[in-house]
């Protein structure tokens, strides 16, 4: 275990619903749930064989205090935004937040699995658009092609070269963007500072909510 997750386990012994209430952002909405199972329902992407547990059963299983299966689940990394639940839940819990808030606390506390491909993805976009403040397309899929090695990458490329070329072609993708020209957003730096003013301030928040939590 992480230092941070021994100290969260640690200061929050069983009650891993307090845990999220306190530590994941939207986490104090888990206990409004009643458990209807209409967001897990309305998941467009729930029967993927990767996700073991949809929104309905994490809530349940925060409720139930089963923190390593949850921290073990990829359920929180499955959530694709599309915002079915969000919209249908009778309780008006903010499924979609929730989920990325739980995925934030347990990537946080050094729980996140090593190889997920949404949170790489995520990692991977992340990194790409906050350079430019805008997202370099060619950079971004030569990051995802070759995330599994050169050999991989070479035949993904390969396999995707009639689609890219046709996207050359109607002027949807500029080749020049593999060495950093292309579209950026016009003042780049003023992005940055932006972003690090705002990371500064969540950072802030963060503190204060674990120091609150200590004091308890
Ligand atoms: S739709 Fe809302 S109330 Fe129903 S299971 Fe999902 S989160 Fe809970
Ligand atoms: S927002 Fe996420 S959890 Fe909700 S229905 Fe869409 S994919 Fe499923």
């Amino acid at each position: 275990m992480s230092n941070l997750n021994e100290q969260m386990a640690d200061r929050y012994k069983n009650n891993f619903l307090k845990e999220i209430e306190e530590q994941a952002e939207m986490g104090e909405w888990v206990k409004m749930c009643m458990q209807c199972g209409l967001c897990s329902g309305s998941c467009p992407t729930h029967f993927h064989s990767g996700w073991d547990h949809p929104p309905q059963e994490i809530f349940m299983l925060i409720r139930a205090g089963k923190r390593e299966e949850v921290l073990n689940s990829q359920g929180m990394y499955m959530c694709t935004s599309c915002y079915n639940c969000y919209v249908r839940c009778p309780r008006k819990v903010p499924v979609t937040h929730v989920m990325h808030g739980i995925a934030e606390y347990a990537y946080r506390i050094g729980r996140a699995p090593k190889a997920q491909p949404t949170l790489h993805l995520s990692k991977t976009f992340w990194t790409n658009a906050t350079k430019y403040g805008r997202v370099n397309e060619v950079q971004l899929t030569q990051s995802l092609y070759f995330k599994d090695g050169i050999g991989s990458g070479i035949k993904k490329a390969m396999e995707m070269q009639k689609e890219a070329l046709g996207l050359v072609m109607a002027g949807r993708l500029n080749p020049m963007e593999a060495l950093g020209m292309g579209h950026k957003c016009k003042d780049v730096s003023g992005i940055h500072k932006m972003l690090a003013k705002a990371e500064e301030l969540e950072a802030k928040n963060k503190a204060a909510k674990a120091d609150t939590a200590g004091k308890e």
